[in-house]
């Protein structure tokens, strides 16, 4: 009999889901499922790419989770589901690990939701979902702000009245599974600078930086929320408070509609009026898409030193990410104007995607690690719901 994981991300109408051997580290499978509602669509891959069919109800998101078992079932007969982790943005000011779910904790992280209003309830919703369609089954909570929790409190509020630092106001992170999978990665890859100064810059449609000291964080460009620090595909990063409050009493505009503004119409498409996708504004040949991309690495830059700053000095930069995994030219342009920083590139070996591409003499090591944020709930997972013991008794 096979036993798996089950690893789920929740979104207002996606679900992203890997399925994992409980003894094993590689996915068996990943799949999305799109529109959940009456047109919903599906997608199931296993790990060499090719299509597992799966159709069904995907009208609710319980409904999917079904359909996207049934399918992962068919494949493989002798499955049975040891255990479901989440992906959950926001676990509060005092959760610095992941948890099992129950039923105090699930209430515990609905109070959360006016902290990450487009994400927790949907997150929350997911694990419902997940315990309606499998009773009895262990369910996991992975946070995103959990590894940000080592912040130092200078790190970690506003200067605002103390009150509101109390009252969950704080500089929270986020992408902090990401952050967690680099962090053990550099552990075990390249132990020497596991006790370093690293800052990684996790650059994809959401955009941000962590720097790390002993594997731990110390800062991040994210605070509050998902918004804060480096443009993103439709955010717009780093922003003077002052603009928020010109568009309320100058232009009238309601909290929704600046929100919508902030989140989904600024960053990178918001500049060039054309796309969110870095890879559309690298050929796209015009001046907005230019300066677009322009502005994007300037703010990388910024936040470098910001975080280098923060750190004490800096051993090693980590690109990862779909655009820090994958554009030799913005991994190139960022690195261009840090030399004082001792960074220096290799360009055959960034042209090559190389793993390391700083050039030999380069006092700082600049690498490129693929994230893996799915890994890190499945390990968790397995760890919480106590399978590694029952998978050795
Ligand atoms: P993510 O959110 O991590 O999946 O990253 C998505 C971003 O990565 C999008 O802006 C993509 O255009 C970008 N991306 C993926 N592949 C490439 C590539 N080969 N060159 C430039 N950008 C890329």
């Amino acid at each position: 009999m096979m036993k798996a994981i089950l690893t789920l991300n929740s979104g207002s109408s996606s679900l992203k889901v890997s399925l994992f051997p409980v003894a094993g580290e590689t996915p068996l499978a990943t799949g999305l499922v799109d529109g959940i509602g009456p047109k919903a669509s599906i997608r199931l891959r296993d790990h060499e790419g090719a299509a597992i069919p799966a159709s069904g109800d995907m009208s609710s998101h319980a409904a999917a989770i079904r359909t996207v078992l049934a399918g992962f079932g068919s494949h493989w007969p002798d499955m049975t589901l040891a255990a479901v982790g989440h992906r959950v943005v926001h676990g509060g000011a005092d959760r610095a690990t992941h948890a099992l779910v129950d039923a105090g904790l699930l209430e515990e992280l609905a109070t959360l939701s006016p902290f990450a209003p487009l994400h927790q309830p949907h997150n929350l919703e997911g694990i419902r979902a997940a315990m309606e369609a499998f009773p009895g089954v262990p369910q996991v909570a992975c946070f995103d702000t959990a590894f940000h929790r080592s912040h130092p409190w200078v790190n970690d509020t506003f200067a605002l009245p103390r009150e509101f630092y109390e009252q969950g106001v704080r500089r929270y992170g986020f992408h902090g599974l990401s952050y967690e999978y680099i962090a053990s990665t550099i552990a075990s890859q390249a132990p020497h600078l596991a006790a370093g100064r690293v800052v990684v810059a996790h650059l994809g449609n959401g955009a941000s930086m962590c720097g790390m000291q002993g594997g731990r964080s110390i800062a991040s460009t994210m605070g509050f929320s998902a918004l804060d620090g480096l443009p993103m595909g439709t955010r717009c990063g780093q922003l003077d408070p002052g603009v928020v409050l010109y568009l309320m009493d100058q232009r009238g505009m309601s909290a929704r509609e600046i929100s919508d503004l902030l989140y989904k119409q600024s960053g990178l498409f918001g500049l060039s009026g054309l796309s969110n996708d870095m890879r559309t504004l690298e050929g796209a040949g015009t001046r907005e898409a230019a300066e677009a991309i322009d502005y994007f690495v300037f703010r990388c830059q910024r936040e470098i030193g910001a975080m280098a700053a923060a750190l004490g000095g800096i051993d090693a930069l980590i690109f990862c990410g779909g655009i820090g995994e994958n554009s030799r030219m913005i991994r190139a342009r960022i690195c261009e104007r840090l030399a004082w920083m001792g960074i220096e590139i290799d360009h055959t070996a960034n042209t090559a995607n190389a793993r390391v591409i700083s050039s030999d003499l380069a006092r700082t090591s600049v690498m490129v690690i693929p994230t893996n944020e799915e890994r890190v709930i499945a390990l968790a997972t397995r760890a919480l719901a106590g399978l590694i013991d029952k998978e050795a008794a």
